[in-house]
C-alpha cells in the first residue's frame, strides 16, 4: 500500500540521487579545467623553451663558426674563452632540454624518481660551469674535499640544480677576491655537503626569512641585482620531499655556510 511515508521516503531517496548526481557532474568539470589548464601551462613552456633554444643556437653556431678560424686565426687564450662559451651554451640548451622534459613529465618526477649520484663528480661538474663567474670577481674556488665516494638519492637534475644555486649564491655574495670552499662528510645514513663563503652573510633578523617565497636580505640586493629570491625557498619545499635538509650559519660581514644533508645511496 502507498502511503504517504513512503511518497516522501522515495521523493526524498530521488532528491539525494540528483545532490549526488550533480556533485559528481561539478567535480568532473572542476577535474576537466584543471587538466585543461595543465595542458595550457605545458604548451607554454613548450613555446617558451623552443624560442629560448633558437637564439642560443645561433649563437652556439657563431662560436663554432670564430672557433673553425672563419674570422682569423686565434690565439690560445682566445680558443680557451670560447671553448668556455660553447660549454656554457651547451648547458643552457641541455638545462631547457632537461626543463621542457619535466615539464611535460610533470614536476612531480623531480622528487619521485631519485638516481644514485656521484656527490664528488656532480659537484665538479657545477664548478666548472661557474668558473667563469668565480674568476670574473677574482674568488678562489676550494674543493670538493672530503668524502671522495659519497652517493646520493636524488634526481640528478635536482641535485644539480642545488648545488648550482648555493655556489651561485656564495659567488654573488662574497665580495670579489673572497674564499669560496666545498667540503663534503658523511655518516651512516647521510651525505652533508658544506658550502662555505667568506662574504656578506645574512643580517641576524632576517636569518629566519630566507626561505621565505621572494624575499631577499636587505645586504644582498645591491650585490646581486637579478635575484628574484625564489631558489632557496624551492629548494627547501623539494628536499623535504626527499627527506633532505638545508640549513645555514652565517655571520655578517664574515661569512656564511650552508648544509645540504640527503640520504646515502
Ligand atoms: P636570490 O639569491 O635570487 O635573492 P635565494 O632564494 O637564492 O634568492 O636567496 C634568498 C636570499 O638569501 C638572498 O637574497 C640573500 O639575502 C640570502 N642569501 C642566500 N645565500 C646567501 C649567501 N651565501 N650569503 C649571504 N646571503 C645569502
Amino acid at each position: 500500500m502507498v502511503t504517504s511515508t513512503n511518497i516522501l521516503i522515495v521523493l526524498l531517496a530521488f532528491l539525494l540521487l540528483c545532490c549526488v548526481g550533480w556533485l559528481i557532474l561539478r567535480q568532473e568539470k572542476t577535474l576537466r579545467l584543471l587538466r585543461l589548464q595543465e595542458e595550457e601551462k605545458q604548451n607554454r613552456f613548450a613555446i617558451f623553451s623552443h624560442r629560448l633554444r633558437t637564439p642560443l643556437t645561433s649563437i652556439k653556431w657563431y662560436v663554432e663558426m670564430i672557433q673553425g678560424n672563419s674570422f682569423g686565426t686565434l690565439t690560445i687564450a682566445q680558443k680557451e674563452l670560447l671553448h668556455k662559451m660553447e660549454n656554457g651554451v651547451n648547458d643552457v640548451i641541455d638545462l631547457l632540454n632537461h626543463f621542457l622534459e619535466y615539464a611535460q613529465g610533470g614536476f612531480e618526477r623531480l622528487v619521485s624518481e631519485p638516481e644514485a649520484i656521484d656527490v664528488t663528480a656532480s659537484i665538479v661538474q657545477v664548478l666548472h660551469a661557474l668558473s667563469l663567474q668565480a674568476e670574473q670577481r677574482h674568488h678562489h674556488l676550494i674543493g670538493p674535499i672530503g668524502s671522495e665516494h659519497a652517493v646520493v638519492l636524488i634526481d640528478p637534475f635536482l641535485f644539480h640544480s642545488i648545488i648550482d644555486i648555493l655556489i651561485s649564491n656564495a659567488i654573488f655574495y662574497t665580495p670579489d677576491g673572497g674564499t669560496i670552499s666545498i667540503e663534503i662528510t658523511m655518516d651512516k645514513r647521510y651525505v652533508t655537503i658544506a658550502v662555505h663563503d667568506t662574504g656578506i652573510g645574512i643580517p641576524q633578523d632576517e636569518q629566519q626569512l630566507i626561505f621565505r617565497q621572494f624575499y631577499r636580505g636587505r645586504n644582498a640586493k645591491h650585490m646581486h641585482t637579478q635575484g628574484n629570491g625564489l631558489g632557496l625557498f624551492y629548494i627547501k619545499r623539494l628536499l623535504e620531499r626527499i627527506g633532505g635538509t638545508l640549513r645555514f650559519d652565517s655571520t655578517p660581514k664574515k661569512g656564511s655556510t650552508f648544509y645540504l644533508q640527503l640520504p646515502r645511496a
